[in-house]
């Protein structure tokens, strides 16, 4: 067993407090991994606090993990020791269902393994997430990250980059498209960085009028105050896509009749309470409403490989885990510019005071 230092939540109303408990020690396929950094998605918070209903506590969030592996099952192939490695929101899945078959393993027909809040296929123990100093993982859902990029401003692309990635490219985004993001925040970022390097023009919707000037350097060709009605009304019929990243209750009706005929507007962003859709926002223009989760292994490494190359990484703000708490409140007052990435580092003084 590999004893391992975490924040955890033990119920749904209570903060992140420290955690021990014991990894698995590896299986034949699996690589271990230390920690160094892991990003905090708005997806840890809702799960933390139950909002979708899916917790049997405690939970050690974080799936935007990123660390150097230290050791390895011996029928591994992919990572040696020393090796930088990645894990996002998945572990594991069947593997053998077409989607699986497809590489499409977010979608397993017989459920994927979720890095946390999940149960490990072989020996139904809880998956633990990366607020953690190591994690133990089947080297088939274990990432390559270039040693090219900053390693903790990389780490929001295992979640955040992914996650507006994969419909980016799904719906076929780029040159000649006109692409509104829906929030700035950590997938909205991404999701701006990313149309703008396919070749989109790309208009930033937000509810933050501080944010403006951040959205124009980080690649907007327009940024529009989603209150003010006529900013609104001047885009009406005009996206070809619209990716929606926003994680509180929100209208959805103005931005499908933003489209253009047969355009799509795909959700990443998932509430806690379903959207009121109106007919004639979808049937006025045959509009397409959609949905996406983030990607599967093969497109993530896809994505981190594009990444490396054209120079994308996330805006973050480094914390230490024991700021998780106050991290978390500053989120969801949409307060992160863009991304926070706990540095591991600081889990080590839990360790010298326990
Ligand atoms: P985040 O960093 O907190 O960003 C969310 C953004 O939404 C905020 O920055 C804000 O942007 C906007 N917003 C917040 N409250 C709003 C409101 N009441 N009305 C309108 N806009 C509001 O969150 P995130 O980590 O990017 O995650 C966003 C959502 O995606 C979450 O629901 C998360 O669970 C989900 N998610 C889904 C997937 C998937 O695979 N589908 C993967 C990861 C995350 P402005 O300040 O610009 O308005
Ligand atoms: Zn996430
Ligand atoms: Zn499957």
């Amino acid at each position: 067993m590999i004893p391992t230092l975490s924040y955890a939540a033990t119920s749904a109303s209570a903060p992140l407090k420290p955690y021990s408990f014991d990894r698995r020690d590896p299986r034949e396929k699996d690589v271990v991994i230390e920690i160094l950094y892991c990003g905090v998605c708005h997806s840890d918070l809702h799960t933390v606090r139950d909002e979708w209903s899916k917790g049997t506590f405690p939970i050690v969030p974080g799936h935007e993990i990123v660390g150097r592996v230290t050791r390895v099952g011996k029928s591994v192939t992919k990572f040696k020791e020393g090796d930088l490695a990645g894990v996002g929101c998945m572990v594991d899945s069947c593997r053998e269902c077409a989607n699986c078959k497809d590489d499409l393993e977010q979608f397993c027909l017989k459920g994927a393994t979720f890095t946390y809040a999940s149960k490990d296929r072989h020996d139904g123990t809880a998956t633990q997430g990366g607020y953690s100093n190591h994690i133990v993982v089947d080297e088939a859902f274990t990432l390559h990250i270039s040693d090219k990029l900053d390693l903790a401003s990389a780490a929001p692309l295992l979640c955040a980059g992914i996650t507006t990635y994969s419909p980016l490219k799904h719906w076929k985004v780029g040159k000649g498209s006109k692409v509104g993001v829906v929030g700035l925040g950590g997938l909205g970022h991404m999701a701006l960085k990313l149309a703008h390097a396919f070749g989109a023009t790309v208009v930033q919707f937000t509810t933050s009028p501080s944010k403006r000037e951040d959205a124009l350097r980080l690649g907007a060709d327009e940024v529009v105050l989603s209150n003010d009605a006529a900013q609104m009304k001047a885009h009406a019929g005009s996206f070809d896509f619209i990716l929606d990243t926003v994680s509180a209750p929100h209208d959805l009706n103005g931005y499908l009749r933003m489209l253009k005929r047969d355009g799509t507007m795909t959700l990443v962003g998932l509430p806690d309470t379903p959207p009121k859709i109106e007919g004639g926002a979808l049937i006025f223009g045959r509009h397409s409403l959609a949905g996406s989760l983030i990607g599967g292994i093969a497109e993530t490494q896809e994505m981190l490989d594009f990444c490396a190359e054209h120079g994308i990484v996330s805006d973050i703000e480094k914390i230490d885990i024991q700021n998780i708490n106050e991290a978390y409140e500053r989120m969801l007052k949409s307060d992160v510019k863009y991304r926070f990435v706990i540095d591991m580092k600081s889990l080590k003084s839990d360790a010298k005071a326990a």
